[in-house]
């Protein structure tokens, strides 16, 4: 078995240093677990915050043990009745090649029904994020003009496509290279699309929604926020998803400088945690999981391959080599 555990805790971007690739035993489940045999795990920009050390929502990894997240594996050794060898159940120990899992922490999956990577991704945690922040913290409704930023992530390309499959007049995202914009207005159907690395981002806001813009989704903070309270229409609301630009920070970010729009704009803003919203998850995949299967809602994957890689991998996602949802193939 192998694992891939937190060397040391990052100042500023990540390195390959910050992590350690350990070779184990084979680890055995006892009284009420699972051993599972990981297929695929996720990285998320959250990690990038439980490397720090500091009190969240989810506690901070551990220096010298075994980073922990998102992963779908095949069970090998059940010591509880409802799971058996060959189920395939979505859990939190991923970053390790086998895992033991207590029953009551795994969820089954049905790999008949969907990808196994999906679960992960457009059906799982990222998608249902996307859901509810777009429905209940930006209070979405149809005829709302919409920015995302990230828009060709995880998270953000699940946005912009169910605003426009609920009636937003226009639909505006954001991504960092040619091929992400592209990709959203060709193959995902926005409106309008731009590179925030072309230049300024409230300029090419603005171009892209010369009518202003109504609901604004954030996932990169910083700059683009402050461009979106620019545009943002009076009775505006902003949902706070992420602010991945300040992630690698090593001095806290000046606030949002143009926030006192606010008042005259009447906008609302608010912080979104998916764990909140996990009620919603049923009507989620009741909606979503038939319009990915009737290919009305698009995703890709981009994925890359083996344990030893997965420190690769969530390099790369801080840093944009991922189209939709970045993922370790750890097993066939
Ligand atoms: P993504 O699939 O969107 O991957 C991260 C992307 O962020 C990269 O591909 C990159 O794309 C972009 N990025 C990296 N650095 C910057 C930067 N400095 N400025 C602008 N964009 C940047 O990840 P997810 O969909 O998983 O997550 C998206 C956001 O949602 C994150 O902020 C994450 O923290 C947040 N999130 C929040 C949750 C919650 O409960 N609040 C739950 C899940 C996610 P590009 O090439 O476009 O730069």
């Amino acid at each position: 078995a192998t694992e891939i555990r937190l060397a040391s805790r990052p100042h500023g971007f990540p390195t390959a240093e910050n992590f350690e690739i350990v070779d184990t035993a084979i680890p055995s489940p006892g009284e009420g677990q699972l051993l599972v045999r990981n297929l695929v795990m996720s990285v998320d920009p959250a990690m990038r915050g439980r490397m720090r050390d500091v009190k969240s929502y989810a506690p901070p990894f551990v220096v010298g043990e075994a980073m922990t997240g998102g992963a779908v594996g095949e069970v090998v050794e059940s010591t509880v009745e409802d799971f058996a060898p060959g189920d395939h159940v979505l859990h939190q120990y991923g970053w390790r090649t086998h895992a033991v899992v207590d029953a009551k922490h795994a969820v089954k999956v049905d790999a008949s029904a969907a990808p196994l990577s999906t679960y992960l991704g457009v059906l799982g945690m990222p998608g249902l994020t996307a859901y509810a922040g777009l429905l209940e913290s930006a209070e979405f409704r149809a005829g709302d003009t919409v920015f995302v930023s990230g828009a060709a992530g995880a998270v953000g390309s699940l946005v912009g496509q169910l605003a426009k499959l609920k009636g937003a007049k226009r639909v505006i995202g954001s991504a960092g290279s040619a091929e992400k914009v592209r990709y959203l207005v060709e193959e995902l159907g926005f409106d309008a699309a731009f590179n925030y690395k072309d230049g300024p981002v409230v300029e090419q806001l603005r171009a892209a929604a010369p009518e202003g813009i109504d609901v604004y989704f954030d996932n990169v903070g910083g700059e683009h926020l402050e461009a979106a309270i620019d545009v943002i229409n009076l009775h505006g609301r902003i949902a706070v998803c992420g602010m991945i630009s300040q992630y690698n920070a090593t001095e806290p970010a000046p606030a949002p400088r143009n926030l006192a729009q606010i008042i005259a704009k009447r906008f609302t803003m608010r912080g979104l945690l998916v764990l909140d919203h996990f009620g919603l998850r049923e009507r989620f995949v009741a909606e979503v999981a038939p319009l990915v299967a009737a290919g009305e809602v698009r995703y890709s994957e981009t994925f890359v391959d083996g344990i030893r890689n997965a420190p690769d991998a969530f390099l790369g996602l801080l840093s944009g080599a991922n189209t939709g949802k970045m993922l370790v193939r750890i097993a066939d």
